[in-house]
């Protein structure tokens, strides 16, 4: 039998009667001749909880705890599902990570999936059961403890399963109805995007668009799953949502599809940097071993053997990266005069896949940044992305400004 995955996050099973709204769902793709696994999220809110509570109980927690604490939230919902379906006579069984099993690697709280078993939900299926409902989030590492993905992890759950199984599509229902050019929040004009390609998605959830988890949509693009995004509180047409494709499947696509905005950025400056062979491996080896992403990086022509090294990174490791540059100056691996950090900054950027055969995209960011007075404080490009820094005051203004300066409210 066709198989499908339908993911209901948070929202969608937050309550006994929007569980009961999914499972119907679910119910209508099985009467359609669907075998379906189903994947949950634990009630929205609840993984928070459990956080806090892990938190309460212990500052510095063992992390293979933690796993087993937050894990729960999607046990709970999973057999939910589960009693759901069977109550509209839909046979159906929940299974846990370790059930399936799910194997991850050992990185408690951050663990990546590494095989997915087929073997005991497919001999259900064969054996009459119609829907596998399988809790997201979590699977089992090598020394047999439970493990989870990572925040928002349940998405790469779904994803992976899709693969596993060979499905003909992975359904992502959510509380929003797509993928939209831009943060619907920051401009009325955003418009539901029909179709996405990978690369342009994968831009943008680690832009700070928040709708996937990103290792979902590198998974999805590694093993060529549709992925589609849909709401669960509107009633669908076959049309409905975003379908996340190959750029094959996009027949005419705009220099710019979408507009991102992370608000959460800084901006770091090394002043007077002795310029000499090794200097870029000096500063960016200790940030790495400390833990910073850094993202954008410049730097300067140098004068009389000195230069400015500026990069970025997320505001929150600032004073870690602070650290890092201190500790690497003091051990004597590391000459510079001193490291300032404005921690004002959001990160804009555009993405389209059209970008790479139409010129002029990054001209344009520029003109229409300029007329609304912002400067531009760092820029990066990619083959598909214009990134800039921009005071974050402007964070709103700037989308706005790009937004219609590339017409996206049109389709
Ligand atoms: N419940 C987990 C979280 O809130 C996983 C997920 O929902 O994707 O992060
Ligand atoms: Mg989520």
């Amino acid at each position: 039998m066709p198989l499908l995955v339908m993911k209901f996050g948070g929202t969608s099973v937050a309550t006994l009667d929007r569980i009961r709204r999914a499972a119907k769902r679910v119910g209508r793709e099985v009467a359609a001749g669907y075998d379906v696994i189903v994947i949950v999220s634990a009630m929205s809110g609840e993984t928070n909880k459990l956080v806090g509570y892990v938190e309460e109980t212990s500052q510095l927690y063992d992390a293979r705890e933690y796993d087993a604490v937050v894990s729960s939230g999607e046990q709970v919902t999973a057999g939910l599902m589960a009693l759901t379906l069977q109550e509209m006579s839909v046979p159906a069984r929940s299974w846990q990570g370790w059930q399936v099993p799910l194997r991850t690697t050992g990185a408690h709280a951050a663990a990546r999936i590494e095989e997915i078993a087929t073997e005991n939900i497919n001999t259900k299926f064969g054996e009459g059961m119609r829907v596998a409902v399988v809790a997201g989030f979590q699977g089992i590492g090598p020394d047999g403890r439970v493990t989870t993905l990572g925040r928002g992890g349940s998405d790469t759950t779904a994803v992976a399963f899709a693969a596993a199984f060979k499905a003909e599509r992975c359904d992502i229902y959510t509380d929003v109805d797509g993928v939209y050019t831009t943060d619907p929040r920051i401009t009325d004009k955003a418009r539901k995007l029909d179709r996405i390609a990978f690369e342009e998605m994968l831009e943008l959830a680690s832009l700070g668009a928040k709708v996937l988890q990103t290792r979902s949509v590198e998974l999805a693009m590694r093993y060529n799953v549709r992925l589609r995004v849909l709401s669960s509180f509107e009633e669908q047409s076959d049309e409905a949502g975003t379908l996340i494709c190959a750029e094959e499947d996009i027949v005419e696509s705009k220099a710019v599809n979408g507009v991102a905005a992370s608000r959460d950025e800084a901006k770091m400056t090394l002043i007077s940097v002795a310029d000499r062979p090794g200097i870029a491996a000096a500063i960016f080896v200790p940030l790495s071993e400390a833990g910073v992403n850094v993202d954008m990086i410049i730097q300067n022509i140098s004068e009389e053997g000195r230069t400015d090294m500026t990069f970025s990174c997320p505001v929150a490791q600032v004073k870690r990266a602070e650290k890092a540059l201190n500790d690497a100056k003091e051990a004597g691996d590391l000459n510079f005069r001193q490291v300032v950090a404005d921690t004002e900054v959001a990160k804009i950027s555009v993405v389209g896949i059209g970008m790479r055969s139409q010129s002029g995209v990054a001209a344009k960011m520029f003109q229409t940044l300029r007329d609304e007075g912002i400067n531009i404080k760092v820029i990066a490009t990619s083959e598909i992305k214009i990134s800039v820094l921009v005071d974050r005051k402007y964070t709103e203004l700037a989308v706005q400004a790009l937004h219609d300066a590339f017409e996206l409210e049109k389709a």
